[in-house]
């Protein structure tokens, strides 16, 4: 099952890139104090080269992605405050304050990210006023502009990208588990969406069903009508599927021309109904391509969960011996049985 980390990916290369810069400036600086005998910054600036030296390690493979950002970001914005705050620094490293607000974006997302970056450069602009005082003259309102309106306009440019950078990534994760035909999810989060349904469902006390439907001759279709007009049905069939479930139910196209519905507080009566139902409206379905009628019809199977130890693989192949079982009895019909017992409704 493909792993949608693509976000995490970059996060970790980002953060990392940034442990090793940080681990070679804390060292970089840190010898630099302690030659100019500022002992207290250059005993800090060690201490972080070598947390840097063991995050290193664990961030490659750490699940705790963000804490670890944190971990790393917010020593940066008070290293960064402190660094412009020292009478010793030079004006130069202001240009430090902005550099926060693209890491801060990178690694933590737009919100915080934004929130974060504000309350740095702030933070940095109030010890600025309160080193310098207010700009006096023209070219020191020049500078301080310069300073600030680069700050605004790498926060307003990092947000942006991050923006653009999470619709991309919600883009792709929504193409990689959705089937372009019908619209429907494919079976990609099928065991994760499953195993929720299923723990909710245990932890409620409520019912559990399955069903399987599988279009009857389906092959037929495409040989009488042609590909393209077995594409529209099989989309018809899932716009019926959407319209008449309700939204707590979870429906898959499985592949082909067979799709799967789990119903959440749904025991195996109702689920039966609801599949003859469905069948009855399939069955129905008046649907016409190229001045051609087309009728269809579906077999069911329908199942319910009867213990907690039940697999989803168990659930999935009793309401498939179902569904063929509708399949080798004439098709267009529906069977419903739990899996333990051997009494079945038809
Ligand atoms: P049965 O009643 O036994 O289920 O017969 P069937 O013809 O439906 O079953 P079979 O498995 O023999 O054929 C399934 C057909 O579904 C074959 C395949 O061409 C068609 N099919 C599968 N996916 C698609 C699709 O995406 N579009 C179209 N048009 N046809 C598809
Ligand atoms: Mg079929
Ligand atoms: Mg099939």
């Amino acid at each position: 099952m493909p792993k949608f980390d693509h976000g995490d990916h970059q996060r970790r290369q980002v953060l990392l890139t940034l442990i090793v810069i940080t681990f070679f400036g804390g060292l970089f600086f840190g010898t630099l104090n302690w030659i100019r005998g500022i002992t207290a910054a250059a005993l800090i600036e060690f201490a972080f080269a070598l947390f840097c030296l063991g995050a290193f390690w664990l961030v490659r493979t750490s699940r705790r992605l963000y804490r670890w950002s944190l971990a790393v970001t917010i020593p940066w914005i008070l290293a960064v405050w402190l660094i412009v705050s020292m009478p010793a620094a030079a004006e130069s490293v202001f240009i430090w304050a902005l550099v926060l607000p693209i890491l801060l974006m990178l690694l933590l997302g737009r919100r915080l990210g934004l929130c974060l970056s504000l309350v740095s450069l702030a933070g940095a602009l109030l010890i600025a006023i309160y080193r310098f005082g207010l700009p006096q003259d023209a070219d020191q309102i020049a500078y301080a502009a310069n300073l600030v309106i680069a700050g605004l306009v790498i926060v307003a440019l990092s947000y942006v990208y991050e923006r653009s950078r999470e619709k991309a990534e919600q883009g792709l994760r929504h193409l990689a588990v959705t089937d372009a035909l019908t619209g429907l999810p494919n079976r990609t989060l099928l065991y994760e969406n499953f195993a929720r349904a299923k723990a909710l469902a245990i932890r409620q006390k409520t019912p559990l069903s399955l069903m399987v439907l599988d279009l009857d001759r389906f092959k037929e279709i495409n040989d009488k009508h042609g590909h393209d007009v077995g594409d529209r049905v099989l989309f018809q069939i899932a716009e019926l599927l959407r319209s008449r479930l309700r939204r707590s139910d979870l429906v898959f196209r499985m592949g082909g021309e067979e799709f799967l519905v789990v119903m959440p507080d749904t025991d195996l009566d109702r689920a039966a109904t609801l599949a003859e139902d469905l069948r009855q409206r399939i069955a129905a379905l008046q649907m016409e391509f190229h001045d051609q009628p087309v009728r269809l019809t579906t077999s069911i199977g329908v199942t319910e969960m009867t213990s907690a130890e039940q697999s989803f693989d168990s659930l999935l192949r009793q309401a498939d011996q179902n569904m063929y079982w509708c399949k080798e009895n004439g098709r267009n019909r529906v069977r419903a049985s739990r899996a333990e017992t051997s009494e079945a409704r038809d």
